[in-house]
């Protein structure tokens, strides 16, 4: 029995040994206080084995002391290893002052322990033989030793209490953890009793206690740590956002997660859908499905894996249902948001020229139309009356051009006011269009009767099916809108060629301009006017002229609406306006009472301060306002009447005559006599040739005349290229006449010459 006691003793401490390796190689929090553990029972297997081979008696009481105190250090190492090994180093703080208390009373029951060597307080011992063969030490105990097993019991008692404490407050999964300690505690308390009440000859007990130590190594390094990773595992794949399902080899499901069961409604569903992906005989495979989830459309990104050992044998397989509904959405959302305009629904400027082009690419062979549309000074209706009826409008105009749409239709919104449509050459319609614009311009006449939407649209035929560049179709569809003369009634306009080379004549001439100006190309010429009364030369209008090194003498129509169109114009006007204020003081220097009327345009409305500039060249050549007579024409006031009519009324107080030029050429002439004060009324005889009925004409002009002498203006006729009318102009009341008859308009120098120095009479 001895020989077997210290057998298996040696072995479990060679086994401690392995451990002590163990923990330390494990390099973890545990690690150190298990290592620790395991090296105090290594201690305290040597201590109980160490007598047996002694006779001495000194030195067998010193090795059982010391087993006895390495049992206290023992105990207190153990509670070190809960400690940690429960994460409580800071849970109580009591049990940090217990552990201090527990080892003073440790430290003290060592020293009593060790005292015993010459007291006997704890025991005596006396040899143990049989037949005279030297056996071992039978131990008596004493005082101390009861001592040393109430302060044993103390301890485990501690650790109990710890424990059972701990559980309560612990997670669940976690409970397992103590549970395992309270079992092996229990075990140790179990075997503690059972050792002491049956009296042995040797110390199995610390044989069973190191068995324990065993198990208490792989329980904290292998077994819970294992069953911890396999719940966390299964929690986070049940929290998992995701449907997860898990099969073993035979397709039988094993896990089932929240969400998937909820998905699947059970496991009948989870296996046939592993039946029909395993039927693809793919170990991986990835789809999208859509399932009706409580009545809604969602669709999921699924995959499906298959698990195989080393040996390639399958030992099960997965699957993940992911739903993607809301990523799809957001997806499609921002595709929709970076395509389209939010407001009419309509692509976006790049997406209409992409799909444009896609479209045109792929059907090249089909007639089409690029058509754009474009709401005339649009800025001004959204200051007037709020961007919010400027929405209202779009969306109106936006909801009758889906009246445009077929299936190959492409509209888009490319910018602010400007709507680009792509369509078959065969079902444009141009009255409906046309209709449905004048329903959008009507819209604004509910808002406010007065003001007129003007919308004009432009169409480009794409003539070459290989022509790719939708944005040049654009801009020569926008190009045909330009052509379309302001105030005339038509609305929409067709490209051709010839626009193109009048857009880059037009070029031209803004490219030379700034040279002319600089290099003196401009000069005034002087069309004399005639008093009828007299027969004399009263004054001249001032007209300009554009003599180019190249291109010899360009006339007006050349370059005035391009100088005009591009905001030049003020440029020109000022420098014919200062000729002829310059003139104008030479000639009252040299006594010459003759007047000079020059052009004012629209622009200049915009351009400048009007009253400003013409009473500043007034006071600057020190002449007399009623000799710079300014005309202007209808156009100037068809916008912001209000504040063109205060200039002109400023003006007219200062001392200019105001002409109101080309009456009866546009349609608003009468409109305008009746709002604003006027001094002379210049009548465009261009509209009484174009009569076949002479008679009806002159009734016209007659009353024309008649009118402007109860409005007390003085009338000029102009226009006048022979005779033929003069006699009934004169009788009707006519003050000025201007015309080629009387002499075209000449340079200034030949005007001087002729009609001043020479005086004559015609
Ligand atoms: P407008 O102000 O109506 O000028 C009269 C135009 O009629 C002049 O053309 C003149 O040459 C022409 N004319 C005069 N008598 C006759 C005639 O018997 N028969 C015909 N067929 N035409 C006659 P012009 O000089 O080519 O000027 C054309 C237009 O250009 C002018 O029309 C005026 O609107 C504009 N313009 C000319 N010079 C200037 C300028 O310095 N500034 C501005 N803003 N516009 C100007
Ligand atoms: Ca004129
Ligand atoms: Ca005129």
């Amino acid at each position: 029995m001895r020989n077997l006691f210290v057998c298996l003793a040696l072995f479990i401490s060679f086994l401690m040994l392995f451990c002590i390796y163990e923990s330390e190689s494990k390099r973890l929090y545990i690690s150190k206080f298990l290592s620790k553990v395991h090296s105090i029972v290594f201690i305290s297997i040597l201590c109980s084995i160490a007598p047996l081979f002694t006779e001495n008696k000194t030195i067998a009481t010193v090795f059982i002391s010391l087993f006895y105190i390495s049992i206290d250090w023992l105990l207190l190492l153990f509670i070190d290893f809960i400690i940690a090994f429960t994460d409580s180093d800071f849970d109580y703080p009591v049990i940090k002052i217990l552990r201090t208390d527990m080892k003073i009373l440790a430290c003290a029951d060592s020293f009593l322990l060790l005292s015993t060597i010459y007291t006997r307080f704890a025991f005596s011992i006396a040899k143990n033989t049989s037949n005279g063969v030297f056996l071992g030490w039978k131990e008596k105990s004493d005082l101390g030793y009861f001592i040393h097993l109430g302060f044993s019991y103390l301890t485990v008692a501690v650790v109990v209490l710890f424990l059972v404490l701990k559980i309560f407050r612990t997670p669940k999964i976690y409970k397992q953890k103590i549970f395992g300690l309270l079992i092996l505690v229990g075990l140790v308390i179990a075997f503690n009793i059972f050792f002491l009440v049956i009296d042995v000859k040797y110390r199995w007990s610390i044989l069973s206690y190191s068995l324990i130590s065993l198990f208490v190594n792989t329980f904290a390094f292998y077994v819970f740590p294992k069953e911890l990773s396999i719940k966390i595992k299964q929690l986070i794949a049940e929290n998992i956002n995701d449907c997860v399902i898990c099969f073993d080899n035979k397709g039988k499901c094993i896990f089932i997660n929240r969400i998937a069961n909820k998905l699947f409604g059970g496991e009948k569903k989870c296996r046939e859908k592993f039946k029909e992906y395993e039927s693809f005989g793919m170990d991986i495979m990835t789809r999208r499905e859509e399932f009706n989830v409580s009545g809604k459309k969602k669709t999921f990104n699924t995959s499906f894996h298959k698990l195989r050992d080393k040996k390639n044998r399958e030992i099960g397989s997965y699957m993940i249902f992911s739903d993607m509904t809301k990523e799809i959405e957001r997806i499609e959302n921002e595709n929709y948001k970076a395509t389209h305009d939010l407001l009419t629904g309509f692509y976006n400027r790049s997406m209409f020229f992409k799909e444009a082009e896609n479209l045109i690419k792929s059907t090249p062979q089909v007639p089409r139309y690029l058509i754009c549309t474009d709401i005339k000074n649009f800025k001004l209706v959204n200051e007037v009356f709020g961007s919010k009826t400027g929405d209202e409008i779009l969306k109106y105009q936006a909801k009758l051009l889906v009246d445009e749409k077929r299936s190959d239709t492409i509209i888009g919104r490319v910018s602010g006011d400007k709507f680009a449509i792509l369509m078959r050459k065969d079902i444009f319609d141009r009255d409906r269009i046309v209709s449905n614009t004048k329903k959008v311009q009507s819209y604004i006449t509910n808002v406010n009767s007065n003001y007129r939407l003007e919308i004009l649209i432009g169409v480009y035929e794409i003539s070459d099916p290989y022509e790719k560049n939708v944005l040049s179709m654009y801009d020569k569809a926008n190009l045909a809108i330009k052509n379309i003369k302001n105030g005339n009634r038509e609305i929409i306009s067709f490209y051709d060629t010839s626009l193109m080379d009048k857009l880059i004549h037009e070029k031209q001439i803004i490219g030379m301009f700034e040279t002319a100006v600089k290099q003196n190309q401009f000069c005034m010429y002087l069309q004399p006017q005639i008093a009828s009364r007299t027969g004399k030369v009263a004054g001249a209008e001032a007209l300009a002229r554009w003599i180019h090194p190249d291109y010899g003498m360009m006339q007006p129509g050349d370059f005035i609406p391009i100088l005009e169109g591009s905001g030049y114009i003020f440029h020109l006007d000022s420098f014919i306006w200062n000729e002829a204020a310059k003139t104008l003081a030479d000639w009252k220097r040299r006594g010459i009472d003759m007047y000079i009327a020059v052009n004012i345009s629209a622009k200049d409305f915009y351009c400048v301060d009007l009253y400003k500039t013409f009473t500043e060249l007034v006071e600057k050549y020190s002449i007399d306002p009623k000799k710079l007579k300014l005309e202007i024409t209808e156009t100037v006031l068809m916008h912001d009447i209000k504040m063109h009519s205060d200039v002109l009324t400023q003006l007219q107080d200062f001392g200019f005559y105001i002409e109101m030029d080309d009456f009866g050429s546009g349609y608003s002439s009468l409109n305008m006599l009746k709002n604003i004060k006027m001094d002379v009324l210049k009548i465009d005889m261009a509209f009484l040739k174009k009569s076949e009925n002479i008679v009806r004409s002159e009734a016209v002009i007659y009353s024309v005349i008649k009118m402007a002498k109860a409005l007390n203006m003085t009338v000029v006729t102009e226009g006048i290229e022979d005779n033929v009318h003069i006699d009934f102009l004169i009788k009707s009341g006519c003050d000025i006449f201007q015309g080629y008859y009387y002499s075209r308009p000449i340079p200034l120098k030949e005007f001087e010459e002729k009609y001043v120095e020479d005086s004559s009479t015609f």
